[in-house]
């Protein structure tokens, strides 16, 4: 008999810098919805980039999650110690004629196309998408390429386990999307995709920053002929003005949070921004487990309010219903 697999999910953090609030939550919710499953966790570090990503915060990571009490069974993995995996995938992609060579200077690219949302998505218009042989050798002379993968027409869709059937036109939002940039550093992607679907991950749960990613993620899925994970995008966290958290919201910062409250403090904190709880009550991460997912994660954003990381009461007003109830 045929025995069912059972769930497995990641955490995929970049360690460019101290994990935020933002970053808790998604972890918080991976965590809880493959543990809701009896699944087994992963941790992959995406430290690609190593202009950005150090080892230093990769192993503060690992801790700040461990004394939130969300652990793991398989991992840590490096993206930055799977290059020859993405390699490998490369071949493959060009084997089937689905990468090409671009040659276009970020400068260039940026002239050339209007920015296609707020978030500062550019379109690939496909500059270098038919280059001759010639062409291609005459400017690999002057310049290294970036290797651009052919995205196909027409929309992908898929059925996000918190939002419903969603649907993307990657050639429409992304144009021919980078899997490997100039400097050889393969692009997220492609390394997502490719560990997604090598290490098995069954359950992706995630920011909604990544929504339209997923589609990108996909198409590469197929090109690969892997079997894709299931995805649940998560509300994006914004402050009072309704701006997405960034680096300025300082102690919203894990390291910040950390000296101020307990691990059981800080997760009744999250549960109840989240909607699990009704108060912000001290819990571990483990007591939230039977309340996943009871919790609203179709919104877009939740704001964050102004007095999260003092001490005392906060309130969080999301504006919906679910809350009337509740001082
Ligand atoms: N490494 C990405 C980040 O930290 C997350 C990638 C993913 O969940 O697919 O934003």
């Amino acid at each position: 008999m045929e025995q069912t697999k059972p769930v497995r999910g990641r955490f995929a953090p970049s360690p460019s810098g101290r994990m935020h609030l933002g970053n808790l939550c998604c972890a918080l919710l991976a965590w809880l919805s493959v543990r809701h499953q009896n699944g087994e966790m992963l941790l992959r570090i995406e430290d690609l980039d190593p202009d950005r990503c150090k080892r230093a915060y990769a192993e503060q990571l690992c801790d700040d999650l461990r004394w939130l009490g969300l652990d793991w069974d398989i991992g840590p993995y490096y993206q930055s110690e799977r290059r020859a995996e993405y390699e490998r995938a490369l071949e493959a992609l060009k084997a089937r004629g689905l990468v090409y060579p671009c040659f276009c200077t970020r400068a260039q690219l940026h002239a050339a196309s209007a920015p296609h949302d707020s978030d500062g998505v550019f379109r690939y218009p496909g500059t270098c998408r038919d280059l001759t042989p010639e062409e291609i050798a005459q400017k690999s002379a002057v310049r290294a390429p970036a290797l651009r993968f052919r995205a196909p027409e027409g929309e992908t869709r898929f059925d996000d386990l918190f939002l419903g059937v969603q649907g993307f036109d990657v050639q429409r939002t992304f144009g021919d999307f980078v899997v490997r940039r100039s400097d050889g550093v393969h692009a997220y992607q492609l390394a997502v995709s490719v560990d997604d679907a090598e290490m098995g991950v069954t359950e992706v749960i995630r920011g909604r920053d990544l929504l339209a990613s997923t589609a990108c993620q996909l198409r590469l899925f197929e090109a690969l002929g892997a079997k894709p994970p299931r995805y649940g995008h998560v509300p994006l966290l914004v402050n009072p003005e309704g701006r997405r958290l960034s680096k300025r919201e300082r102690d919203l910062d894990i390291g910040v949070l950390r000296e101020r409250f307990t691990p059981e403090v800080l997760c009744g904190r999250i549960a109840y921004l989240l909607g699990m709880l009704d108060r912000a009550e001290p819990v571990t991460a483990r007591e939230l487990i039977p309340l996943f997912p009871k919790a609203d994660l179709s919104r877009a954003t939740i704001t964050v309010p102004e007095n999260f990381a003092a001490p005392g009461e906060i309130s969080v007003d999301d504006g919906t219903s679910l809350r009337s109830n509740i001082r």
